[in-house]
């Protein structure tokens, strides 16, 4: 299976098409640069396509209007299909984008089938409110779907994340014009025939390829058939895309990068501390959004952190993503791997002290051509440089020392970004105080990535605009509508 080329075509209104102008882009696997897949290209015509397609479902299909139960019962059946498909989901997620096969399995396709049968749980739990008005009148609400909705997502998570937009979109009666990341579109390719094979009517789910600019994703958030647009990814993506979507006054909900800090206070209890800094360090090759990149780690403690943390990474074992041992593969693709290491020159000449790694591990001949760096830490004391400011989306953390808690919260404060914080510490009151003081939409107390898919989920800053989750999503993907009626 890993040396097959698979093609990857469009899947248009219940069909997979292929490129219009007959353009094929190539992905590879970032462990070894050999070919895996040739995907079509999605030109203006096939988006177009895709979006009328959208719309006539939307507009005359059966979906917006069948029983709410009858709905969500097709949702949970793809969560279901998913499931029956889980190893094959995982192989091609592991493949795509390098990411550890028990990962894929255990984490992240069982979490994509809960993502689309927990909104579909959820909308049916739903109701409106009503508003008397004296006698005279009553006023009730309801929600209704918006539309067409564009949902774009990166490739660090791809079928996760994509499911966790499609699972309220869908729930909510709207349909959807689904772009994968170029660089990893096999998974989510796969959700054609699942909502086919779920009964999902045609034209509900679309999912076309391509990239940004000038480019499928730019045709799909200019499209004026489109009503809103869902997107996960870098904060600049972010910043084009609103402006595209400006001209026909789209609704946007954008999840975007992060730089947490992980706060270690001197009182933590390091044992439960260490290893799940490491996971939120390295976890996908440090490739989440959610990372913990910026370790703050009281001077007190700083020595003793120093040493259990490095020995810690070193345990971590850098290697092939189909075999069940490995806790890290590579990074996901040439260009992005040449970011990645463009930090390791940028930490030298800010005077970084190099704790561990920083260098190609030693790896089996078959992986010689892979994209691959050893977990790397820089011990950093100023945290105005650019290793502790930018978003490196890689194995590379940086420890950062503080004396007091003030000096801790400004430092973890003096991002742009505001997704999510980590607090290690034994003291109630200051896990309560400094979760206050944080300015990011998730704070973890001594835990990380724990995820409650109620809760809202979203960025302060420059880490998004709105919140899904729950209601969150709810919201975004439907209309209020009040209806008012006179009594007498
Ligand atoms: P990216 O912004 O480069 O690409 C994301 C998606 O947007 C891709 O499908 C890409 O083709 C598309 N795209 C790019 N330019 C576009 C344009 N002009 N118009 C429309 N679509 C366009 O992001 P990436 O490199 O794939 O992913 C990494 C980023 O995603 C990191 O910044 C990370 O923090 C962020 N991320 C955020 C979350 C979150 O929940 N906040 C989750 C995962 C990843």
């Amino acid at each position: 299976m890993v040396s097959e080329v698979r093609e990857v075509k469009m899947y248009i209104n219940g069909e997979y098409v292929e490129s219009s102008i007959a353009s094929i882009f190539e992905v590879k696997n970032p462990a070894t640069q050999e070919l895996i897949a040739r995907v079509h290209e999605s030109s203006k015509e096939d988006v177009d396509r895709a979006c009328q397609a959208a719309r006539q479902a939307f507009e005359s299909g059966p979906w917006r209007t069948m029983p709410v139960s009858e709905r969500c019962q097709k949702i949970r059946r793809m969560a279901e299909i998913i499931m029956e498909r889980r190893e094959e989901l995982a192989r091609l997620e592991a493949l795509d984008v390098g990411k550890p096969y028990p990962v894929a399995f255990e984490r992240e396709i069982p979490r994509a089938a809960h993502n689309l049968k927990f909104f579909a749980d959820f909308m049916e739990q739903q109701g409106g409110e009503t508003y008397p008005m004296d006698e005279d009148y009553l006023n009730y609400t309801r929600y209704e779907p918006v539309g067409v909705a564009s949902l774009i997502t990166p490739w660090n998570l791809p079928f996760m994340l994509t499911t966790w937009k499609l699972g309220p979109c869908l729930a909510t009666g709207n349909t959807a014009v689904i772009k994968p990341a170029e660089m990893t579109p096999m998974t989510v390719s796969l959700l054609g025939e699942i909502a086919k094979e779920a009964g999902i009517p045609d034209g509900v789910v679309n999912v076309v390829h391509g990239f940004g600019p000038n480019s499928t994703g730019e045709f799909m958030t200019t499209h004026p058939e489109v009503d809103m647009i869902s997107f996960t990814g870098e904060t600049n993506t972010g910043k084009a895309i609103m402006k595209n979507g400006a001209d026909s006054l789209k609704r946007v909900s954008f999840e975007l990068g992060g730089k947490a800090a992980n706060i270690v206070f001197e009182d933590a209890d390091l044992e439960k501390a260490i290893p799940v800094s490491i996971q939120a360090a390295f976890l996908n090759s440090g490739q989440v959004c959610l990372a913990g990149s910026r370790i703050l780690v009281q001077r007190s403690i700083m020595d003793e952190f120093v040493t259990r943390f490095k020995k810690a990474a070193s345990e971590l074992i850098v290697g092939d993503p189909q075999e069940e041992n490995t806790n890290m593969g590579p990074v996901v693709s040439q260009e992005h791997y040449e970011k990645v290491t463009s930090y390791l020159k940028i930490a030298e000449q800010e005077n970084a002290t190099l704790v561990y790694g920083g260098k190609r591990p030693n790896l089996p001949e078959h992986l010689q051509n892979g994209y691959y760096l050893e977990p790397t830490i820089y011990l950093q004391e100023n945290p105005t440089a650019r290793i502790c400011q930018e978003e490196i989306f890689g194995p590379v953390v940086t420890l950062i020392p503080f004396d007091t808690e003030d000096e801790a919260l400004e430092i973890a404060n003096s991002t742009p970004y505001g997704l999510n914080g980590v607090i290690w510490t034994e003291n109630l009151q200051r896990a309560h105080r400094v979760s206050h003081k944080v300015r990011a939409g998730t704070i973890w107390v001594n835990c990380w990535f724990v995820r409650d898919l109620r809760a809202p989920f979203g960025g302060f800053k420059k880490s998004g605009i709105g919140r899904e989750g729950g209601k969150h999503s709810l919201e975004f993907f439907t209309e209020a509508k009040n209806i008012c009626i006179a009594l007498q």
